[in-house]
């Protein structure tokens, strides 16, 4: 299991993240990315790579 956390605070809602997920796991809401789909993470660690704003961590739980 992988736990995706947000920093809403850094996050600017440029959806690299929503766009290069693999597993589609992250939607927009309010602007902000949302990891709603997070049972689906693979644990890839490409949402981190892409974020330009170093907003994502991935965990594993
Ligand atoms: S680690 Fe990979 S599968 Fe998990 S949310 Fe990030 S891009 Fe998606």
């Amino acid at each position: 299991m992988w736990q995706v956390e947000v920093d809403v605070d850094k996050c600017t809602g440029d959806e690299e993240c929503v766009n290069a997920c693999p597993a589609q796991v992250f939607e927009l809401t309010d602007g902000k990315a949302d990891p709603v789909n997070m049972d689906e993470c693979l644990g890839c660690e490409t949402c981190v790579e892409v974020c330009p704003e170093g907003a994502i961590t991935v965990t594993e739980v």
